[in-house]
């Protein structure tokens, strides 16, 4: 018999650090599309963030593993901090598909503050032929109002993009940061051993 194609999940994030929002998204999206792995992919060298604001991406590597590290169905990838240079969304997208082959189904998984840019990143156009979108709904970010640009880029693969609700989780890895700076609790907004790791290497002080 012929095996089922699989389906793959990809997280893409800076995980600076790693929260519940990204973990409530990831496995919603994996229960809701069925998906038979979610790959957290942590970025080398983010387009849009230099590289001084943004903690080395090993530490941002261990903590997305120590989050990750109870669900069987999650997996960190280094694809992207291994890669020289500035990593950029479409390349990682090009490199799955030919590992995985035309066979796979790939879903990537956004938050729908990400969907508001998309028309700005590299090759967008690309995107929803090679992998379906998955915008979960995030506070403060309407996708039924989407510029028109943005709308169009949907439109045109409509059948590919899918709204995820996730329980709205107002958690961002800014305001965990800033936390940490200004000596407020983060418990219960990241997994235990993140907290541990953060303190543990004084992170974000
Ligand atoms: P920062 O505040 O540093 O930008 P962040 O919390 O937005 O951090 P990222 O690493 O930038 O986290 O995000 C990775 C992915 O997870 C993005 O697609 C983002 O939209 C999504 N995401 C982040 N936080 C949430 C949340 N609370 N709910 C749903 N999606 C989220
Ligand atoms: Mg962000």
């Amino acid at each position: 018999m012929k095996e089922k194609a699989p389906r793959i999940g990809i997280m893409g994030g800076t995980f600076d650090p790693v929260h519940y929002g990204h973990l409530v998204t990831a496995e919603g999206a994996r229960c809701v599309y069925k998906l038979d792995q979610v790959f957290f992919l942590p970025t080398g060298r983010p387009p849009h963030k230099s590289m001084k604001e943004v903690s080395d991406a090993e530490h941002r590597y261990m903590m997305t593993v120590l989050a990750t590290l109870t669900n069987p169905h999650f997996e960190v990838s280094r694809l992207d901090i291994d890669r020289e240079g500035v990593s950029y969304t479409i390349d990682t997208l090009r490199i799955l598909r030919d590992f995985y082959g035309p066979e796979a189904e790939l879903f990537f998984i956004t938050g729908a503050d990400a969907i508001f840019e998309i028309t700005d990143w590299k090759d967008s156009d690309e995107y929803l032929t090679i992998a379906h979108f998955i915008a979960a709904a995030r506070p403060g970010f309407a996708l039924e109002e989407l510029p028109k640009a943005t709308q169009d880029w949907v439109d045109k693969h409509a059948d590919r993009f899918h709204v995820l609700n996730v329980p709205a989780m107002a958690i961002s890895s800014t305001e965990i940061r800033q936390r940490v700076k200004n000596g407020m609790s983060i418990r219960y907004l990241v997994p235990e051993p993140v907290e541990h790791y953060i303190r543990r290497n004084k992170l974000y002080l």
